[in-house]
C-alpha cells in the first residue's frame, strides 16, 4: 500500500541509496532555517534539506514520481483508465493513489501548486473522480425562498 511520507522520514536526493526509503531513519533533524523551519540531514548521503522538501507519496512497488506523474496526467484532463493505461498501471491502482491524495489533499496540493505548477482548476479536476469538495470553505447558509425574515414584523 502507498501512503503520504512526511518530511524527514526518507531523503529526498535521488542519487542517495536511502532515496525513498521510510524504514532505515537515516534522517536526523538538523539546524532550523532562518524562518525557522526544521531542516533535516541525511545520515547516509549527507545532504540537508528543509521541511518543505517534499511531502509525496511513498509506495513500496513504485518511486514518487511515478505517482505525481500519474496524478499530474488526471489533471491534465485524462481519465483515469486512459491514465492507467499510459502509465501500465492498473485502474485500480490509480484510483486507490487517488482516494490517498484527496485524504492528504493539503500536503499534496501545496506540492503540485508549488513544485509542479499545477493550477487550482486542475488540482479541483483530480478531486472531482474521488468526490472530494475543497477544503476551508464554510458552507453557505441557503435562506429558504419566499420566507419573511423572523422577528422583524411590525
Ligand atoms: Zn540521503
Amino acid at each position: 500500500m502507498s501512503q503520504l511520507a512526511q518530511t524527514g522520514q526518507f531523503c529526498p536526493n535521488p542519487d542517495c541509496d536511502r532515496f525513498n526509503n521510510t524504514q532505515d531513519h537515516a534522517i536526523i533533524k538538523h539546524a532550523k532555517t532562518k524562518q525557522g523551519k526544521q531542516r533535516f540531514r541525511c545520515k547516509a548521503c549527507g545532504k540537508t534539506f528543509s521541511e518543505n522538501k517534499g511531502t509525496i507519496f511513498y509506495c513500496k512497488q513504485k518511486t514518487p514520481e511515478v505517482i505525481i506523474e500519474t496524478l499530474l496526467l488526471i489533471a491534465e484532463g485524462n481519465g483515469i483508465r486512459a491514465t492507467a493505461r499510459i502509465k501500465h498501471l492498473h485502474p485500480g491502482t490509480v484510483l486507490n493513489w487517488l482516494k490517498e491524495a484527496a485524504a492528504h489533499a493539503e500536503e499534496l496540493e501545496h506540492l503540485l501548486l508549488e513544485d509542479y505548477r499545477v493550477d487550482r482548476a486542475q488540482i479541483d479536476g483530480l478531486w472531482s473522480y474521488v468526490g472530494k469538495k475543497r477544503p476551508k470553505r464554510p458552507p453557505r447558509p441557503h435562506p429558504s425562498p419566499g420566507k419573511a425574515p423572523v422577528g422583524v414584523a411590525r
